[in-house]
């Protein structure tokens, strides 16, 4: 068959649509990105937010009248979320629950009466990532969460967590590793939280990822600010682990973050940053904060915007309130308008943009190795890739050699006009 695979929303979704790839190619099925010439389309939804059911929804009324005589199969948190709705949109074949995505393509193949011919299995060891010019794999290493914060419907389509194996993961890093993929991301719904289930843990699954593979480069996904192992921060010793951590902060002021049930105040938040940096000066800090949490009052706002500024975060991912039903925060008093929650996603974009700047300007003159992004064949988009601690670059000048996939000393010579990156040129 040919196989169409989409999704919407975070890495882990994308990690587990690589996975299916690689499960569906071993069985004899060919994946195409035309959604018209497939035979089968698999759709992993998202519903974090009201706007990502929306998207979720539309995605899969486009596929059904774009190619309606494909077999659909949806999953994901939406279709988890709202698994009779999903099952009744028109043309969608089989539903499969979040708690069982893992095995979707083997439900998939007994539902759907799928022939499997693995002798047909194209060019073993060749890698999908980069043959569609993409450089860093995501790897799911962990599912679910035992926390409940009052805006999250992740907690509730996702479940109880559960870890994968750690020698599981090393197999998977190293057989991508011996394709030619240089940089993997751990990632999770609550990865702070890895091993809880298996008696094991964050450290142990870094620790012995380094120890037991040659991948040059390792990265983790967002990670919870709780929950993190001892000995944690000695991890990034390895110059193999690159010294950047998303952390959400989702909000600046302790009375909204009790709101929110998170398991962190600001106090703990800073010794946190302090931490990092203290671990690596150049270690990069970026951030998820919610604008317009039920209550949210001008004071609790303005508490945010000051600690954003004190922390000085490299990034921030800004998300307005979006009311969740099946949410403990969608029943909360003294909803924010949106013209107000408009306004301070506005003054945090305007503090954001100068914060990255900033961040930016002060690397301007280093030298850090960067993996080379982007593809050989289009020579209007520059090489690009990040730094270690995770600044944007492009590449100065003409395309030049083909330097896909490799890793490049760089120096970072200025700040580009965007202010969202860096120019640099190679160190020969
Ligand atoms: S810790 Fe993260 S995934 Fe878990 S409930 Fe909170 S926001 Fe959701």
């Amino acid at each position: 068959m040919r196989i169409h695979l989409k999704t919407l929303g975070c890495r882990l979704n994308e990690a587990e649509l690589e996975t299916w790839s690689r499960d569906f190619r071993a069985q004899g099925h060919q994946l195409t990105d035309q959604l018209n010439d497939a035979d089968m389309v698999v759709l992993n939804t998202c519903a974090v937010t009201g706007e990502a059911v929306k998207k979720s929804r539309k995605l899969m009324s486009r596929t059904y009248r774009n190619n309606p005589k494909a077999k659909l199969v949806v999953s994901g948190c939406y279709a988890s979320i709202d698994p009779t709705e999903t099952a009744e949109s028109l043309g969608v074949d089989l539903v499969v629950n979040n708690s069982e995505k893992d095995r979707l393509v083997e439900i998939a193949t007994r539902e759907l009466n799928l022939v499997a011919m693995p002798e047909l299995a194209t060019v073993p060891g060749e890698n999908t990532l980069l043959t569609q010019g993409r450089q860093r794999a995501f790897i799911k290493v962990q599912d679910g969460c035992r926390y409940q914060c009052t805006f999250c419907i992740v907690t509730v389509a996702r479940g109880e967590e559960r870890s994968r194996p750690i020698n599981e993961v090393v197999d998977e890093i190293n057989a991508l590793h011996n394709q030619g993929v240089q940089e993997v991301v751990l990632t999770g719904v609550h990865i702070g939280g890895y091993g809880s289930d298996i008696d094991s843990n964050l450290y142990q699954l870094v620790k012995t990822v380094l120890e037991q593979t040659d991948v040059p480069r390792l990265r983790l996904g967002a990670v919870e600010p709780w929950d993190l192992p001892e000995n944690f921060w000695s991890l990034f010793g390895n110059p193999r682990f690159m010294p950047h951590l998303h952390l959400p902060l989702q909000s600046g002021a302790d009375s909204v973050l009790k709101r929110m049930a998170r398991r962190v105040k600001a106090a703990q938040f800073t010794q946190l940053v302090e931490q990092a940096r203290a671990t690596m000066p150049d270690f990069n800090l970026t951030t998820d904060i919610i604008v317009g949490f039920p209550g949210e009052t001008e004071d609790e706002w303005q508490q945010t915007l000051d600690y954003v500024e004190q922390t000085g975060f490299g990034h921030l991912h800004i998300f307005a309130y979006s009311h969740r039903p099946g949410t403990r925060a969608a029943s909360m008093p003294n909803p924010v308008s949106r013209d107000l929650i408009r306004d301070r996603s506005q003054q945090l974009h305007q503090l954001g943009e100068r914060l990255k700047r900033e961040t930016l300007e002060r690397y301007v003159g280093h030298q850090f190795p960067v993996l080379i992004e982007g593809n050989a064949e289009n020579l209007e988009q520059p090489w690009s890739g990040y730094t270690p601690n995770f600044l944007r670059i492009e590449l100065a000048g003409d395309k030049g050699a083909n330097l896909e996939n490799t890793i490049q000393q760089v120096k970072l010579d200025c700040l580009a006009e965007d202010g969202d990156h860096l120019i640099a040129s190679l160190v020969i």
